[in-house]
């Protein structure tokens, strides 16, 4: 295949034709370098004996999957960054300390697909939720598509303290209409060269392009969504991802799976609405195939989107999740399987799911598909200081799927404090300049 014709935007009139080949369309993806990079502080030497922090967290059961650590640390914060992770840092050297004895320290939370653009559709407030996620880093599953993009961009994205990134839908509209009616009955909203322009023109914030294809969604249209989604991608330049929703899709699911490229997303990958990954017991060659070739498989909770028989065989059958995500939005959030990240996880501990595991893939495995922020996802010197501080809280526990399944777990996830670049939500920070 010819890569280098990524690099380039190419002209609108072969978009707008909107076809794809199946070479095309099953072509590799280039990645964006994983996690965005190694931390490099800026405005301090952390070697510096006499450093001063403007923020430490101390005492916490620090676990960072990036670095492989679990035990016992202070973790000292300055400039917005990780300026120290120690056994033990002195209580002279801190202006503000926060004692956590006992609780869970993880880098804050990252979730791949959530909808928290409030002006639009099924948004919510970003910060607004912080309380209940411990999430500092979101990314907007296809709330905006090209007409729309405005919105998310000056409005959500400008006015919040949580890191937002975001995946444009290949309809015009993209999700400003809700739930119903479908987005893509009208095949005439998918315009190919329009969303791709959005793509290339913010590859500061947009990871790629988002498609939802169920029965109701896309009508008579089939998978031409999922082709026309996948041609802008790759016209908006190299690394460019789909983000495919699933969930009753038409026809045969191969035929879908089969169209993904390696790095592209498939969310909703344990949804028991129909045409589930999982048929007659058995995970579909195909989405192990897809998995096998690099395909993230996304979890996307929602209020509709996650099943526990379609996931535990799934899970034992080679396509365990890449990434934990929520798919928060204002109806998912009001039904019994209450999809706060910080709950799914706990879902996925009572799967069987070691904590190191199920962190990883809300922190630094999200953080590698995002791949814009050097350190994003972990508590290394120089990272950006976002940290979710939990508590794990022992005792049985009962959680329920979006198809009224029941499972009993032994753990729970719940959230405690959250810091995004320095500074904890709900507490204000001490007057500046401060005064060492
Ligand atoms: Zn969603």
């Amino acid at each position: 295949m010819d890569l280098s014709r990524r690099d380039f935007i190419v002209s609108s009139s072969a978009a707008a034709a909107g076809a794809v080949s199946p070479a095309q369309a099953q072509a590799p993806v280039q990645l964006a370098q994983a996690g965005g990079g190694a931390p490099s502080p800026r405005g301090f030497d952390p070697a510096d004996p006499a450093l001063k922090y403007e923020l430490v967290i101390a005492n916490g059961d620090v676990l960072d999957p990036s670095q492989k650590l679990r035990g016992k640390r202070d973790i000292g914060i300055r400039y917005g960054q990780i300026a120290a992770i120690a056994p033990s840092i002195p209580a002279d050297r801190a202006v503000q300390r926060i004692d956590v004895a006992g609780k869970l320290v993880t880098p804050g939370l990252v979730d791949l697909h959530t909808h928290l653009c409030p002006h639009l559709g099924l948004g919510l407030p970003a910060d607004e939720l912080v309380g209940i996620t411990c999430t500092t880093t979101a990314v907007s599953a296809g709330d905006a598509g090209w007409h729309t993009w405005g919105v998310f961009r000056h409005l959500a994205l400008a006015n919040s303290r949580t890191r937002l990134f975001s995946f444009v839908h290949i309809a015009s509209i993209g999700l400003a209409g809700g739930l119903a009616p479908g987005e893509m009955l009208n095949i005439e909203y998918a315009n190919v060269d329009g969303c791709a322009k959005v793509v290339a023109e913010n590859p500061d914030t947009v990871l790629g392009v988002k498609v939802r294809i169920t029965d109701s969604v896309v009508g008579q249209n089939g998978l031409e969504p999922l082709r026309r989604a996948i041609r802008a991608a790759e016209m908006a330049g190299k690394g460019v991802r789909v983000m495919c929703h699933i969930g009753a899709a038409p026809g045969n699911l191969a035929d879908l799976l089969n169209l993904l490229r390696p790095g592209d997303v498939l969310t909703h990958a344990y949804s028991g609405a129909g045409n589930n990954t999982v048929q007659n017991g058995q995970l579909l060659p195909a989405a192990r195939a897809a998995k096998q070739r690099g395909v993230i498989i996304d979890v996307g909770h929602g209020g509709g989107s996650f099943d526990f028989t379609v996931c535990e065989p799934a899970m034992q059958q080679g396509m365990p999740p890449d990434t934990i995500s929520s798919d928060i939005h204002s109806v998912s959030i009001n039904t019994p399987g209450y999809p706060t990240l910080p709950w799914v996880m706990s879902k996925f501990l009572a799967l069987g799911m070691s904590l190191e595991d199920v962190v990883a893939r809300a922190t630094v495995e999200p953080a590698k598909i995002i791949g814009r922020v050097p350190g994003l996802g972990t508590l290394q010197v120089g990272a950006p200081a976002d940290l979710a501080i939990m508590e794990l809280v022992s005792g049985p526990v009962e959680f329920v799927d979006t198809r009224n399944n029941k499972r009993t777990g032994q753990q729970k996830l719940m959230p405690y404090l959250t810091i995004r670049g320095g500074r904890p939500f709900g507490r204000p920070p001490l007057p500046t300049p401060f005064v060492y």
